[in-house]
């Protein structure tokens, strides 16, 4: 099947391709609150009925919480499972936004037409960007090319509770030869990116104790050990000199960028001079002799989130606190096991304690990195294929944070997962007046129009 016709049919429909993601961004699928319940039923909905206009067998399937929207469409080829989700953020703080975030509109910005509302970027109109490729292809060639089926979460705003078992129980029907995932971004304006490594992480809170009772520090101070410093001790220890995180055995299964992962990054020109001084910043603040984009996405990091003690109200008190706490979190790479991490943590802290005091732990999640298999084909087609719709060829990036989503679809359906995005950095997402670009969106279809061509290795 041609590609050609299917490129220039995308780009007659846009204007209808528009029109439908308007409809969609108006219906507020606040997945988090609960007097939105039934707009995200109605989300589901419309997806439903769009996807069964273009010849799938669609259908909404409950959970516990919000709806998930499963369509399949049958036929031959490889067998491709696409994921999005239509739930979107809360829209808070209202009077921050310059239209009703529900009452999407197309803008001419300084930078190109945008459309404006929420779950423009994040992530209705990425999603659409596929299900509009299928549209085309449909209607080009009478059928898709490959056997395609669609998921779409309500719930991934609000810790996608029934994701996992609904995957669990479902697992037959979801497993495909590759997942595809639509909701992350480019990277800058211009360049498309593969994400193929996510940081995993592990949240700490400590606590020490020392004396039984908040105490007086004139009548106690210089005889009394005081937690607060002995927290001190511990956080400033948790790194030496050189940047390098001292909990033992840290680095354990933490693999060194490869020579070409090392090349590709170094051509993406990263200006940490920009992204700092974006944020008043100046210096990269990492390991030692790492790239700056190494100390990003491939690097594990340890910072503090938050640390309290004491009085820190208005005034002075000249209180010897008896808690001292702290809020840990590590960024983990590799194959670093978190749960190792967190043992070899606790057992550091207890070692630094100090007669008279105390340390007690809660855990705040633990979740190893991922990192894709990127010798599946599918990865090095997706990579030719996005590098000829745009301007940069395509990169494989990493990626700093977390998106559990991959990790599950491999853990639980043992696929490898390709996370390919149009967003851009200045979509605004989960703030007020979101955006996705108009040229996203319509690049985005013809991205995946052109994926699915070089997956199903059509011939002319
Ligand atoms: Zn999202």
């Amino acid at each position: 099947m041609t590609l050609d016709p299917v490129l220039a049919r995308i780009d007659a429909d846009l204007p209808h391709a528009t029109d439908r993601l308007l409809d969609l961004l108006r219906i507020p699928s606040i997945s988090t609150d609960p007097a939105y319940k039934d707009k995200c039923d109605q989300a589901a909905d419309w997806l439903v009925a769009d996807l069964q206009s273009i010849g799938f067998n669609a259908s909404k399937r409950p959970t516990p919480g919000h709806p998930m929207v499963v369509a399949h469409s049958g036929g031959d080829g490889p067998h491709i499972l696409f994921y999005g989700h239509y739930d979107v953020q809360p829209v808070d703080p209202l009077n921050l936004w310059d239209r009703d975030p529900f009452d999407p509109q197309i803008e001419d910005t300084a930078n190109g037409k945008v459309i404006r509302g929420r779950g423009s970027s994040d992530d209705k109109g990425q999603l659409m960007t596929f299900v509009e490729a299928c549209r085309a292809w449909k209607a080009e060639h009478g059928k898709l090319p490959a056997n395609i089926t669609i998921f779409f979460e309500g719930e991934e705003e609000s810790g996608s509770p029934s994701l996992t078992p609904f995957m669990e129980g479902n697992a037959d029907e979801l497993t495909a030869d590759i997942a595809l995932i639509c909701d992350t971004g480019l990277y800058g304006d211009s360049t498309p990116a593969i994400i193929t490594q996510l940081r995993g992480l592990l949240g700490e809170e400590l606590t020490i104790t020392g004396p039984n009772k908040d105490l007086h520090s004139g009548m106690y101070g210089g005889l009394a050990m005081n937690p607060a410093r002995v927290l001190a001790r511990i956080i400033a220890s948790l790194h030496d000199d050189t940047g390098r995180i001292t909990v033992p055995d840290f680095y354990d299964g933490v693999p060194e960028l490869s020579n070409e992962l090392a090349a590709a990054w170094d051509d993406l020109k990263f200006d940490e001079k920009h992204f700092l001084g974006e944020v008043g910043l100046s210096e990269p603040a990492g390991e030692q002799g790492r790239r700056p984009l190494e100390m990003l996405w491939s690097r594990p990091t340890c910072e503090v989130n938050g640390m309290w003690s004491g009085y820190t109200g208005d005034g002075f008190k000249t209180v010897l606190p008896s808690e001292a706490h702290a809020k840990i979190s590590f960024r983990l790479v590799g194959t670093q096991d978190p749960l190792k991490i967190r043992e070899n943590f606790r057992k550091m802290v207890q070692d630094m304690l100090p007669p008279d005091c105390s340390a007690a732990f809660s855990d705040h999640g633990a979740s190893a990195a991922g990192q894709m298999t990127t010798t599946h084909p599918a990865f090095d087609q997706a990579r030719k294929a996005l590098s000829d719709e745009w301007p940069n060829a395509a990169a494989y990036v990493g990626c700093g944070g977390s998106i559990p989503i991959a990790g599950h679809f491999k853990d639980i359906l043992n696929m490898d997962a390709m996370l390919i995005g149009f967003g851009k950095d200045d979509d605004q997402i989960h703030s007020p007046n979101e955006k996705y670009d108009l040229s996203s969106f319509h690049k985005g279809i013809r991205s995946w129009a052109r994926i699915l061509h070089a997956m199903t290795d059509s011939t002319e």
